[in-house]
């Protein structure tokens, strides 16, 4: 629970927000910068991408509006990305006045880890108490083949750091899993769980960045089930609602690992999640075609409501579900680095 979470005084009185399948959104995705400082190979080019004009870039107040106008529409749970949050300056006071809207139960973040020897303590203060740490590889090479950058020991750092850190409540490792790569860790990804309070989770390879993404390169959640098994047997936990991981505990003791499988096993059905880009897009699925424009409005001087309007009426077209695998299946034009895990 966010340390300085406070119930709305709205709350009840605004109906909640519900897509046309029937979904209702509770969880908020909040890209604050397009930037980053590694150079992953599945989501950028080496050289990076053409970044948003500063002017573009929603400011610290213009998101706390944002995210407060969510939260009277039912939106209880958000999350910070990028590109990578913690590269924009000053960003522990972004995260501190997302923290102090009513209605904010959870405040968590998803981060490449470089900073966060640097700025836990803070964040903390700030009332973020989940973090999603990305690592995709527990060999300082491999780890500097896939981010381009060699600096793996700043991420273990920053995982370390957060670890005992009072308000901390869940330290999550997530892995992107790539055939003819990842099977080079997969048992040490499983003892780093069964040794260390993070939860380890493999995300399969998606089609959403800016490479030539192939469905054979993508290594399935049950492969990798597969080849841990052989050491360590797993024992499912119970699926919570919304959760995009299926968690398994380790039969002979301590630890979690948790596998997210949007390509093999897609979890569309209960999705409760929508986005909003750096630039004030709101995308209503991680693979949209088409974004809905909140910025113009907010500079423009709408009202509160008229904002909820037109979040109503984008979340009311939310697709069902992606379309990967698909006939016809077309990558977004946006990519994953500019609208955030
Ligand atoms: S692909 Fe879209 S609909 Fe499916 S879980 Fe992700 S955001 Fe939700």
């Amino acid at each position: 629970m966010n340390a300085f979470f406070a119930p709305r005084a709205d709350a009840g009185q605004i109906e909640p927000l519900v897509d046309g399948h029937g979904r209702t959104i509770g969880d908020l995705r909040v890209s604050v910068t397009d930037l980053c400082n590694l150079r992953c190979q599945y989501c950028m080019p080496p050289e990076g991408v053409d970044w948003l004009d500063h002017s573009e870039v929603l400011s610290f107040e213009e998101i706390a509006r944002l995210v407060d106008v969510f939260a009277s529409l039912g939106v209880h749970s958000v999350r910070l990305t990028g590109g990578e949050p913690l590269v924009r300056r000053e960003f522990p006071k972004l995260a501190a006045m997302i923290g102090r809207i009513g209605g904010i139960e959870d405040l968590s973040i998803t981060t490449n880890g470089f900073y966060l020897e640097r700025d836990a303590t803070a964040l903390v203060a700030a009332g973020i108490h989940r973090f999603n740490v990305s690592l995709d590889a527990l060999d300082r090479k491999r780890f500097a083949q896939v981010t381009r950058r060699d600096v793996y020991d700043r991420v273990i750092a920053g995982l370390q750091a957060l670890e005992g850190l009072e308000g901390v409540t869940a330290i999550k490792v997530n892995a992107v899993a790539m055939r003819g790569f990842t099977e080079h860790d997969v048992l040490a990804f499983a003892e780093l769980a069964r040794t260390r309070p993070y939860q380890i989770r493999f995300i399969e390879y998606m089609p959403i960045g800016a490479d030539d993404w192939r469905a054979e390169d993508v290594l399935t959640g049950e492969e990798l089930r597969a080849m841990i098994e052989t050491a360590y047997p797993l024992v499912p936990t119970e699926h919570e609602p919304h959760a995009t991981a299926r968690v398994f505990r380790f039969a002979d003791g301590d630890g979690e690992i948790g596998f997210i499988n949007p390509v093999s096993q897609p979890f569309c059905g209960e999705c409760d999640r929508v986005r909003l880009t750096a630039d004030g897009k709101l995308r209503t699925c991680l693979f949209s075609h088409y974004e809905t424009n909140l910025r113009d409005p907010l500079r423009g001087g709408a009202g509160d409501e008229e904002l909820r309007q037109v979040i109503r009426d984008a979340v009311w077209r939310k697709e069902l579900k992606h379309a990967i695998g698909d006939e016809g299946f077309r990558k977004p034009a946006r990519t994953m680095s500019s609208i955030g895990g």
